[in-house]
């Protein structure tokens, strides 16, 4: 019996990731491209994926614990157990504007065109502050999107906020703060849950040593 973890395959939590199952003495060799591997001193798989894939891989029990944003699995609302925030990957999800732009408060984001990677967690805000916008869904570089007359307002993930700033933005409003998660699939076999609980005390071990 092995505990199957996803992990991002490349990306902001890749290296976190691996660090932190590494200072929980677990062994990993992540060769480049591989997509699958084994900790050599813990029964445990390690499959290698896009961060957006994860949630859908745990909630179907292709892997029974993953490593992924808040973000994401708000986003993807599949049905997964947040069991431990990981204080890594923090950032936050943001409403920003040209900088020219007189914001004052959500309001100003009536009947407004609004990009974003994060279409279900932006209709959410909107909706419980009563604001009816419309939502333009892109994949990437949605901070171009009001220079290039795409949209009036994005909602994109945001650190130290010098990108939005580069493309002439400023951030209005935080729709959401996140960070790095393990969540677990809802129905773990009680050997699998026996192997993730004791993964969770190392975690917290390593957590600890740290405060
Ligand atoms: P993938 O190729 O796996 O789909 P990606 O491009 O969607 O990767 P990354 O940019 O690597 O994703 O970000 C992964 C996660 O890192 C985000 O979902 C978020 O939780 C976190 N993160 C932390 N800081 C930032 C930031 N400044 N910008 C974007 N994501 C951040
Ligand atoms: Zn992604």
């Amino acid at each position: 019996m092995k505990l199957k973890i996803a992990i991002q395959k490349s990306g902001r939590l890749h290296e976190d990731s691996i660090k932190l199952l590494k200072e929980c003495g677990i062994d990993i060799n992540n060769g480049v491209n591989k997509l699958k591997t084994e900790a050599s001193n813990f029964p445990l798989e390690v499959f290698f994926l896009r961060d957006d894939d994860i949630p859908q891989y745990i909630e179907d029990g292709v892997a029974d614990i993953g490593i992924v944003g808040e973000n994401v699995v708000l986003e993807k609302q599949k049905q997964v157990n947040i069991v431990q925030k990981l204080g890594f990957g923090k950032c936050r999800l943001s409403m920003a504007v040209e900088k020219s732009f007189d914001y004052t408060g959500v309001q100003d984001l009536q009947n407004k065109r609004i990009a974003t990677s994060y279409p279900v967690i932006v209709a959410d805000f909107l909706e419980s502050n009563g604001i009816t916008a419309e939502i333009h869904e892109i994949s990437g570089s949605v901070e171009i999107a009001p220079g290039i007359g795409l949209a009036d307002a994005i909602c994109d993930l945001v650190s130290s906020g010098s990108t939005l700033f580069m493309n002439g933005l400023k951030e209005v409003e935080t729709v959401l703060k996140s960070e790095a998660v393990l969540a677990a699939n809802h129905n773990l076999q009680p050997a699998q849950q026996q192997l993730l609980d004791k993964l969770l005390f190392r975690i917290q071990a390593v957590k600890k040593a740290k405060n």
